[in-house]
């Protein structure tokens, strides 16, 4: 069953191949300002993602490995990818709110557990992840 989404204007639309499974909480600094609250991603292989109006982004460089696209007119928060070389290049990770529908896709891990701001915490069971443990995960140290 395919899943689709789309921004705030509907310029940007994307179809997913399968239904995702589950999302992810990333609270890290530059996620909290992109999406201007709590950004949920869901992870996607490029190979499984198909768009319409793809014209109509615009991909800011958050930093050396990852870039961030938005709607040119509404401005929604689209993707964040990954883009340097390594086994999660080309990763997507869709935002939720981008999604239509599909509101019982299930919270199980958070990343960046240590910036959290004080202010709120989910209340779902997740795969809880501190800052080291991600850096870990994706630049494992030989
Ligand atoms: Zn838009
Ligand atoms: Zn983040």
């Amino acid at each position: 069953m395919s899943t689709s989404g789309a921004c705030l204007c509907g310029a940007v639309s994307y179809t997913l191949t399968d239904k995702p499974k589950e999302t992810g909480a990333c609270h890290c600094s530059m996620c909290r300002k992109w999406s201007g609250g709590i950004f949920l991603g869901i992870e996607v292989p490029s190979e499984a993602v198909s768009f319409d109006g793809a014209e109509n982004l615009t991909s800011y460089t958050s930093s050396p490995w990852a870039e961030r696209a938005f709607c040119k007119t509404c401005g929604s928060s689209i993707y964040y990818r990954v883009t340097a070389p390594g086994p999660h290049q080309g990763t997507y990770h869709f935002g939720y709110g981008t999604l239509d529908g599909a509101t019982d896709v299930p919270l199980t891990g958070e990343l960046f557990i240590d910036n959290k701001p004080d202010g709120y915490s989910f209340s779902e069971k997740t795969h809880q992840m501190t800052t080291e443990e991600v850096m870990e995960m994706f630049a494992p140290k030989d």
